[in-house]
C-alpha cells in the first residue's frame, strides 16, 4: 500500500527497531513509547482494521501477542502491561494499517485507566446491549 508507514517499514525503506519477522507478522519499537519496550504488532499485509484481518491472520497475531507480551513484561521488568488497538480515526487510529500496542506499564507511571461515562439508567444499557446483538445477525 503506497504511502502507509508501516507497509514501508515491512519493505525495509524505513528502519524500525525489529523484535520478530515472520511472513505474517512483525513487531517493533513504537518509535514514541508510551513506556521504553511499548512493542507494535502488524500483519505483514496491509488490511486497516481488526475485522479486516482475515481470521487466520488474526490468529496468528493473538499469538504473537500472547508471546511477545510475555518477552516484554521479562525484558523490561514490567508490573503489567496494556494490549491495546485503535480503529478508525474516530478511535485514535493515526496509520491505518492495522496494529496492536504492546504497552509495558510500571507501578506509579502516571498513566490513568480511560475515563467511564455513566448510563441514564439500565433501561438504557439494555438498549444498548439489545442493537448490539441485533447487529451480531
Ligand atoms: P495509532 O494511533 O495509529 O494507534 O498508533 C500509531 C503508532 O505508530 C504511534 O504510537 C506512533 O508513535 C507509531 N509510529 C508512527 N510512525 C512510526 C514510525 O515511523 N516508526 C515507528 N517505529 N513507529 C511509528
Ligand atoms: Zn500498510
Amino acid at each position: 500500500m503506497e504511502n502507509c508507514v508501516f507497509c514501508k517499514i515491512v519493505a525495509g525503506e524505513i528502519p524500525s527497531a525489529k523484535i520478530v519477522e515472520t511472513e505474517d507478522v512483525l513487531a517493533f519499537l513504537d518509535i514514541a513509547p508510551v513506556n521504553p519496550g511499548h512493542t507494535l504488532i502488524i500483519p505483514i499485509r496491509h488490511f486497516e482494521t481488526l475485522w479486516d484481518l482475515p481470521e487466520d491472520i488474526a490468529l496468528t497475531l493473538t499469538r504473537a501477542i500472547r508471546k511477545i507480551s510475555k518477552a516484554i513484561m521479562a525484558a523490561t521488568k514490567a508490573d503489567g502491561l496494556n494490549v491495546g488497538m485503535n480503529n478508525l480515526r474516530a478511535a485514535g487510529q493515526l496509520v491505518p494499517h492495522a496494529h496492536f500496542h504492546l504497552i509495558p506499564r510500571f507501578a506509579g507511571d502516571g498513566l490513568d485507566h480511560w475515563p467511564g461515562k455513566a448510563y441514564k439508567n439500565v433501561e438504557e444499557m439494555n438498549l444498548v446491549a439489545a442493537d448490539v446483538r441485533r447487529a451480531l445477525g
